[in-house]
């Protein structure tokens, strides 16, 4: 199986950006990226995909609005800081997806919603009421209100629990990385992007797992552990980087290399 071949093979498609391919380099938010990302969606959409979309970006959109609160590390703050540029992301994508003819429906989840037979129950017939209908959900996890206890912390996992509750048939992970390498290709020349990984077990003992990258929360390691989630539920995973031209067509055409993880069964 290829990575085209996968997205090919899928109706029901999870799609997560990450903060650091929504980031413009001097840290606010790219609008452009995302107006031309919402044309791609809706190209698949009209091709008969069905999308769900994991969006980080609420801290970064809040900063974009309130640079003050910036250096603000408090929980309050950051919290606050979410609320903020949640709407603010939320008013881009919904703008970006009407441009294309498409409305857009804000999901906004933590842990406990997840554990929860009876709010995961109902959070799954949104999702698919949404789809259903034509309108593309945009998911986050609820910053706001999700202190330790409660949070995901990052939302590779988050995607990984959605595609699951969706029952999707892939999750495409858009990063700032092309996929998963031999080893760190900034400070190694000989570094190779492993393109097909069918044993998460042994490529954890083969890569190197730094800490998070610079921009996002997660860093390899949760794009792995969300791979171990989805990919034990037979859906496969699409570790790709979202910064390049057309990112989503492109895979869809094979033209774009990335890593997929295939599913356990
Ligand atoms: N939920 C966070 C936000 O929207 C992003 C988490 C992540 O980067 O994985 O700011």
């Amino acid at each position: 199986m290829s990575i085209a071949s996968a997205i090919a093979a899928a109706r029901k498609i999870v799609v997560k950006i990450g903060s650091a391919t929504l980031a413009k380099p001097d840290g606010t938010i790219n609008i452009a990226f995302m107006q031309d990302f919402a044309g791609q969606c809706a190209a698949l959409n009209k091709a008969g995909k069905q999308i769900a979309l994991v969006s980080s970006g609420a801290q970064l959109a809040g900063i974009s609005t309130l640079d003050r609160w910036a250096r603000k590390t408090d929980m309050n703050y950051r919290q606050a800081l979410c609320a903020i540029g949640q709407v603010e992301l939320m008013n881009e994508w919904s703008g970006a997806f009407r441009r294309c003819g498409l409305h857009t429906g804000q999901l906004l989840f933590t842990k406990e919603d997840f554990n929860d037979s009876r709010r995961a129950l109902n959070m799954r017939n949104t999702l698919f009421t949404l789809v259903d209908e034509g309108v593309i959900p945009i998911i986050n996890e609820n910053d706001s209100v999700a202190c330790d206890e409660i949070r995901i912390g990052d939302n590779d996992n988050l995607s990984a629990l959605t595609a699951i509750l969706w029952n999707a048939d892939t999750l495409i992970l858009f990063s700032d990385i092309d996929g998963i390498y031999t080893d760190n290709p900034k400070t190694n020349p000989e570094a190779k992007l492993i393109e097909i990984v069918d044993d998460i077990a042994g490529l954890k003992k083969r890569v190197t797992i730094g800490s998070a990258n610079n921009f996002g929360t997660g860093g390899i390691a949760t794009k792995i552990e969300a791979a171990e989630k989805v990919c034990a539920y037979g859906i496969p995973m699409i570790l790709a980087n979202g910064g390049c031209a057309e990112a989503l067509g492109a895979l869809a055409l094979g033209q774009l290399r990335g890593t997929l993880f295939l599913a356990s069964h």
